[in-house]
């Protein structure tokens, strides 16, 4: 009966990383997959992570009866208390609440299908370009009308806003509207506080509904307030809105699908309602969730010391980033490099947006054996001081080829 079943389209970032895990050069270096790397160019444990798992398995407490289907209160609590600020006034009025998820894309899935079949929302709208996966994830939870809003402007290599702004002004009322909390994957370029001041007027003019995205919170600046600036900033402005959560990267838990919902509205008396449906939601799908990361997570943001601690591997974790975002922007000029480099250090986040073209990409990967995605992104977490001048000579010579 299987007889007929068709391949799939591959997914570009694990068939890249595939092939690097093939390719027996020395020489090669993976741009390509979105995860930390140490100047060693090894996954890192936060050492705060590591003291956290070590008390979660010595508590004798513990055990491993089901969670609630919406997760652990505390950590669900700690992570939209890390996303709105703990003296939020939203929090305290009992106006948001957040539930444990199966990591960002959890968090995305769910959010999408309470919109979708409990509201009936069909239209939604990415920017142009977004991570892959948006698009399918709404699609697959039930919308069928996705739109994109122009994003990245390659003369400028930068945001093209007005056409931004244009796109967003057209979306028909009720249109949920994806947004990147920060670090803009793929771009590394985001809005500037000015620029959400205009987006937050658009959406609320046109009675859109933002939906962020937040991955990246404090991994990108390595403060989480500046992180959360946008979120917080549609909050206290008195939207209604969903902000997906991730802990993936700022705590390097990828594998263990760690995430939160966070869901913003201005009637505490719906809470129980909006809970209700969530609940069904999650128990239609994968009736709760694992307790492990949530338990981790918890942990650290509830205790101050350890929280401390996090602060400390954020800032390793985004200062080497930002140091490796120098080193390219430098090797890059003083080859001199054609065009101009200074988005590479302008970009926020774990990844830049090179600029670079699909046939040059090709040669980057073919003759370099430099694996990065075909619209040019790198993860910038794959270099190091060992192969930086190696990549910044490859980009040099894929240009001029
Ligand atoms: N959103 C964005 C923009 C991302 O870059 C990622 C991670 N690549 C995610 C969401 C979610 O990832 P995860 O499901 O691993 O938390």
């Amino acid at each position: 009966i299987f007889d007929g079943v068709e391949k799939g389209a591959p997914i570009e970032v694990f068939a890249l990383n595939k092939a690097f895990l093939e390719d027996t050069c020395s020489d090669k270096v993976n741009l390509g997959v979105g995860a930390y790397r140490t100047e060693e160019g090894k996954p890192w444990v936060l050492p705060v992570v590591k003291k956290a798992e070590k008390a979660v398995v010595d508590d004798a407490t513990l055990n491993h009866e089901y969670l609630p289907v919406l997760g652990l209160d505390t950590y669900a609590a700690a992570a939209t208390g890390l996303l709105l600020g703990e003296d939020s006034l939203q929090i305290k009025n009992k106006n948001a609440f957040g539930i444990q998820t199966l990591s960002g894309t959890g968090a995305l899935r769910l959010g999408a299908e309470f919109l979708a079949i409990v509201m009936g929302r069909r239209t939604f709208y990415y920017s142009d370009p977004t991570w892959e996966n948006h698009q399918k994830v709404f699609l697959s939870a039930g919308f069928t009308d996705g739109h994109y809003y122009r994003y990245w402007d390659p003369q400028l290599r930068g945001i093209d806003f007005d056409g931004l702004i244009s796109d967003l002004k057209k979306a028909p009322e009720g249109s949920v509207i994806i947004l990147h909390a920060c670090a803009h994957n793929p771009t590394g370029c985001d809005p500037t506080k000015e620029q959400w001041v205009k987006i937050a007027d658009v959406i609320e003019e046109k009675k859109l509904f933002p939906f962020f995205d937040s991955a990246y919170q404090g991994f990108a600046s390595g403060d989480p307030v500046h992180d959360a600036f946008a979120v917080r900033y549609f909050v206290e402005r008195g939207f209604e809105l969903f902000c997906a959560q991730s802990f993936a990267k700022n705590f390097g838990l990828y594998n263990e699908r760690i995430g939160n919902l966070t869901v913003v509205q201005r009637n505490p008396a719906t809470t129980a309602a909006i809970q209700s449906r969530m609940t069904l939601l999650v128990r239609f799908m994968y009736s709760n969730p694992p307790a492990f990361g949530g338990r981790i997570v918890g942990k650290v943001l509830n205790n101050a010391e350890l929280r401390q601690e996090w602060m400390e591997s954020i800032k390793t974790m985004s200062s080497r980033i930002i140091k490796m975002r120098s080193l390219l922007r430098g090797e890059l000029e003083k080859l001199g490099t054609p065009g101009t480099w200074e988005h590479i250090t302008n970009q926020i986040g774990m990844f830049s947006y090179t600029g670079l073209n699909e046939e040059q990409v090709k040669i980057m990967i073919e003759k370099y054996h430099i694996y990065l995605l075909a619209s040019g992104r790198i993860n910038m977490c794959g270099l190091n001081e060992k192969n930086v001048k190696y990549v910044a000579n490859a980009i040099y010579e894929s240009i001029l080829a």
